[in-house]
């Protein structure tokens, strides 16, 4: 079987056939490091790694970009609210993004691009617009992109402008807003007073970028013209992804990406997130309840990425013992690998080569565990082969185990044991309880003594 994959852009499922046999050029719309990313963004990252992995499963090379929007509307206002430098509050969140991507097992992008490092490129793609008469200047000194003058406006979110005539008028500055109110998005906003110490003197005088322009300059700096993938959120197609297009064709004149691939909501208690909403979680809230992230990347697995998910805690928790089965059933395989089964791979195969259906892929795991006609050795090919694809980490998760076991007192433990200590002076005895249980989910066992706290392997 070919490798398919659903395009929105043309609303169906094609197969794959790169423009460059050799490598595969991909590019991420990354995070906007103005605050801790959340579950909801944290899909389309394990999406798109899954997306990678696929693709480097199946052979090819991939040249993955992912960007940082570290400076937008969003980023300056949070910035100027924490009195903090642009450049100091944006590093805090990107490193908090790099640690978590980690904890879900997401590979590294050859490259992570931020923005403020793309200026000049920018500046360059907006004077190219301007001379081509797809961009005007305002009266503010601002550029704006005029998406009637490019014909195929509206061609990823199936918008129509002729239809929008009422609200397609004007221009607006903000980076977001939504469909019905489609105009002329800005591509540089010329300073004002509420950007602060943010801007930079160019040619096009001083501003900063409108964010849908960081990400063509990006792409095309790093994967060129035209690129093969391009992933992001649904909630990316308008107006993101769809100014991507015009200011990326717009000024090359040629097709920008080939497969757009965008993963669906992720709901919680059946709503949207929000802050206001009460039901907004962050990857730290999985941590602190003492879930192993990686319960969060399965939990997803366990869905195809077009399909919209809702997420309670009771899900997560039944994915996280159904993983800790499935490490189980591995470590139980012994230490020696066999052979790969060419049966169950193809199988998988088939599976994960039409458009990532990753969960018919983790029942032909379940399958294989529970074969009683193969070898323990060749279920552990086999597994870890399959793990390539779904990063469920098999391997790592027993070297943790192993080390637990074989160390003496780590340092991690001895330093819950040390926070414990102090939370027991404080009386503060939920906050006690709550170490001793993550104590003993990493394999420790501490019982309070007259001397203090005495600790042991489970
Ligand atoms: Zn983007």
């Amino acid at each position: 079987m070919a490798l398919r994959f659903f395009n929105t852009l043309t609303h169906k499922k094609e197969n794959f056939s790169p423009i460059n046999k050799k490598e595969v050029r991909m590019y991420t719309c990354g995070p906007t490091v103005y605050d801790y990313a959340h579950i909801g963004n944290y899909r389309s990252y394990i999406f798109a790694d899954t997306l990678k992995r696929v693709l480097l499963y199946e052979g090819y090379k991939v040249k993955h970009i992912m960007n940082l929007t570290d400076v937008d509307d969003k980023t300056i206002r949070n910035s100027q609210n924490e009195g903090k430098s642009l450049q100091e509050f944006t590093q805090f969140y990107a490193e908090k993004f790099f640690k978590d991507i980690k904890a879900l097992n997401i590979l590294n992008p050859t490259k992570f691009t931020k923005a403020t490092d793309y200026i000049h490129e920018m500046v360059d793609i907006i004077k190219k617009l301007l001379k081509k008469g797809l961009a005007y200047k305002s009266e503010e000194a601002s550029v704006y992109f005029n998406i009637r003058k490019f014909k195929n406006y509206g061609k990823l979110s199936g918008l129509i402008l002729e239809n929008q005539k009422e609200n397609a008028s004007g221009r607006i500055k903000s980076d977001e807003y939504g469909k019905d109110n489609a105009q002329d998005f800005a591509l540089w906003k010329s300073w004002d007073k509420t950007d602060g110490d943010v801007f930079w003197k160019t040619t096009l005088g001083k501003g900063r970028p409108g964010w849908h322009i960081e990400c063509s300059a990006m792409s095309m700096a790093n994967l060129g013209e035209q690129i093969d993938l391009h992933t992001g959120g649904v909630d990316n197609i308008f107006p993101h992804h769809e100014n991507e297009i015009a200011q990326s064709e717009g000024v090359t004149g040629k097709h920008f990406v080939k497969y757009w691939m965008h993963n669906e909501w992720l709901l919680v208690d059946k709503k949207k997130m929000a802050k206001s909403k009460n039901n907004f979680y962050v990857l730290k809230d999985i941590i602190n309840r003492d879930i192993n992230p990686i319960a969060y990347r399965f939990w997803l697995l366990m869905a195809n990425y077009r399909t919209r998910v809702n997420f309670v805690w009771e899900a997560l928790e039944g994915a996280e013992t159904a993983l800790k089965r499935l490490y189980n059933l591995y470590i139980g395989l012994g230490k020696d690998i066999g052979k790969i089964n060419k049966e169950y791979q193809k199988k998988f195969k088939e599976c994960i080569e039409d458009d990532l259906d990753t969960p018919k892929a983790l029942t032909v795991l379940w399958d294989i565990l529970k074969d009683e006609n193969i070898s323990n050795d060749d279920k552990k090919a086999t597994v870890l082969d399959f793990d390539k694809v779904l990063g469920l980490g098999f391997e790592q998760t027993k070297k943790d185990i192993e080390k637990i076991r074989t160390e003496k007192i780590p340092k991690e433990i001895q330093e819950l044991i040390e926070e414990r200590e102090q939370a027991r002076q404080n009386k503060d005895f939920t906050k006690s309880d709550e170490l001793r249980k993550k104590i003993n989910s990493l394999g420790y066992e501490v019982t309070d003594t007259p001397e203090g706290q005495k600790v042991s392997k489970i």
